[in-house]
């Protein structure tokens, strides 16, 4: 097993401290996601660090969903969030929470807050609340509707919950300071009033809480002991804060910021994903080329990859964005433990060996050179065989070590082979090597006074292999960080993402099961689809077996 490299992780010492101090016994953390989307890469940096802690700590870990913006959440989306986390190897037993369960209890603190003076509704329009908020440089104004008696606020408050307004005439406030030079300070709206069927609660509240107010609140509910959340909510601790001290609740929850994931080569905002399925640029959420966690997972990525590359990039407070050969060289180092090896030809090029009899000779292959519990299979060696089109070079440069007019190459767990013609179609297409072997070369020998030849092939035989379509998947978008400099992100799309090939496998993958991973020698990791039918199995590759990027840069 190789060592996993483990980054920093500054939230930790923050733990064990309070967990020495005496300061928490237990601690309980929350991965709180909006039902609004699919998960990706981001996500799962939030998710491996919440479930991570709680495991290393022997603490638990809630997942919550945060389901307060009715018109653009969906269950669907609950559904695929839980899958998500699920297969990335995380298990939140009982503690699966829904902000939508609190909305009475939020009700009631809102109604506390009024009760002590803390709250107000205002009358103020979008328009006119946006000019009474100030600026960053100049303080804001009160609202006029701000010193309403607390009665008149609680009866207003009331009507409003029993649906007597229409959207937009009232909402309720936070009373804090108009002159804070924090924004989020300056009368924050807690609560406004939208008549949204809610994919959970019905039609039972025509208002609901706004996030500031609805996420501490939830954290304090379910005991939470560190809120882990992205740094854009640096500026909104304290108001986290705020809400907290002045409802004085039993728990009070430690707000801690760490900088999100952004990754190369990809885009990661979850409009920017939408618009990508919707105009589609891509098929589906689980595309193999979305960052999406079922993309990841459709491509053949193991959610051990994904772990490990989460601890890797470790927890910081710097903004940065990761390079994707990080994510990559996880993902290789993964399947190289557990995919079995075989014979896969991607673009196959026909070679008659002229002088090989019409048989079919079984060759013991193991599926794993540094690991025998893989064991092995018979890979049958006939007279035609396919070998790769990039294995011939019909005028190769002096370096080019596989086939050519003339040269020999070693076909791997079987013979050389020497290229003596070459046929090609009407329009100068090579379509076909004949060839000799050479017998007492079998099995990586080199009979006495022959050169030591270097170059080694893969191949599949032409009758006994089997036609699957293959495929490739490259990077979703052409440059490191997509859409800078550009009107549109989507101007970097990489035309070439997919590739789709016929091409062969040996027979032995004959019922491999979808899902399953394997490696075709020297063409990568290859997991087969759900799109695979009898007639035409498909192999996704997730990734090639070195980065082939690095050599273009
Ligand atoms: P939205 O723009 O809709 O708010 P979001 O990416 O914040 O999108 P949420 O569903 O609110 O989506 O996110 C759930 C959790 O995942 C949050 O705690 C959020 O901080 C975290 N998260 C989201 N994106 C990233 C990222 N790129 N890196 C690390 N954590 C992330
Ligand atoms: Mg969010």
């Amino acid at each position: 097993m190789i060592e996993n490299e483990v980054g920093p992780n500054f939230i930790k010492n923050i733990i064990e401290e309070d967990l020495a101090s005496g300061k928490h016994q237990t601690i309980i953390t929350r991965f709180p996601p909006e039902p609004n989307g699919h998960l990706h890469i981001g996500h799962a940096k939030s998710i491996c660090l919440n479930f991570g802690l709680a495991k290393d700590y022997k603490g638990v870990c809630h997942l919550r969903f945060d389901d307060t913006n009715p018109e653009k959440e969906e269950m669907e989306y609950v559904h695929a969030i839980k899958e998500d986390v699920k297969w990335l190897g995380f298990n939140w037993d009982e503690h699966e929470y829904y902000t939508s369960d609190y909305y009475e209890k939020l009700y009631q603190g809102a109604t506390q807050l009024i009760k002590l003076g803390s709250a107000y509704i205002c009358e103020l329009n979008a328009d006119e609340m946006k000019e009474y908020r100030g600026t960053l440089k100049n303080p804001g104004k009160e609202s006029p509707y701000r010193d309403r008696s607390v009665e008149e606020n609680l009866d207003l408050f009331k009507r409003m919950r029993a649906g007597e307004f229409d959207e937009g005439k009232y909402t309720l406030r936070a009373k804090i300071d108009m002159g804070s030079p924090n924004m989020n300070m300056r009368d924050p709206a807690i609560y406004r009033i939208k008549k949204s069927h809610h994919q959970r609660t019905g039609d039972e509240w025509p208002i609901y809480p706004m996030y500031d107010y609805a996420h501490c609140v939830s954290d304090a509910i379910e005991g939470i002991t560190h809120s882990l959340c992205t740094l854009e909510f640096e500026d909104h601790r304290p108001l986290y804060d705020w809400f907290l001290d002045v409802l004085k609740t039993p728990a009070h929850p430690q707000q801690i910021e760490f900088s999100r994931l952004n990754l190369e080569f990809t885009v990661m905002s979850k409009r920017k994903l939408l618009r990508l399925v919707e105009d589609n640029h891509v098929n589906g959420w689980d595309d193999p080329r979305m960052p999406t966690i079922s993309g990841m997972r459709r491509r053949g990525y193991t959610p051990r990859s994904i772990r490990n590359f989460a601890s890797r990039i470790g927890i910081t407070k710097k903004d940065s964005s990761i390079s994707i050969a990080t994510l990559e060289h996880s993902v290789r180092e993964d399947l190289e433990q557990i995919c079995p090896r075989v014979f896969g030809v991607v673009d196959p090029l026909k070679i008659t060996i002229t002088n090989f009899a019409d048989e079919i000779f079984e060759i013991d292959c193991p599926f794993h050179p540094k690991d025998d519990s893989f064991g092995s299979r018979k890979v049958p060696f006939t007279k035609e065989i396919f070998i790769e089109q990039s294995d011939f070079m019909e005028d190769p440069p002096k370096k080019f070590f596989r086939l050519g007019p003339g040269r020999s190459a070693r076909l791997k767990y079987a013979y050389v082979i020497t290229c003596d013609e070459v046929i090609k179609d009407d329009a100068g297409k090579v379509i076909e090597l004949k060839c000799t072997y050479i017998k007492d070369t079998f099995g990586g020998k080199t009979p006495e006074g022959m050169k030591k030849v270097k170059g080694i092939i893969n191949w599949v035989s032409a009758s006994e292999s089997l036609k699957i379509e293959t495929r490739l998947y490259d990077r979703l978008c052409s440059v490191a960080i997509p859409g800078s400099g550009k009107e549109d992100f989507l101007e970097d799309l990489n035309p070439d993402s997919l590739k789709v090939n016929e091409s062969l496998v040996e027979r032995s993958l004959k019922n491999a099961d979808i899902g399953s991973r394997f490696q075709f020698e020297r063409q990568g990791y290859f997991i087969k689809d759900q799109d695979s039918t009898s007639e035409k199995p498909v192999f996704n590759r997730a990734i090639t077996l070195r980065d082939t990027w690095a050599k273009i840069k």
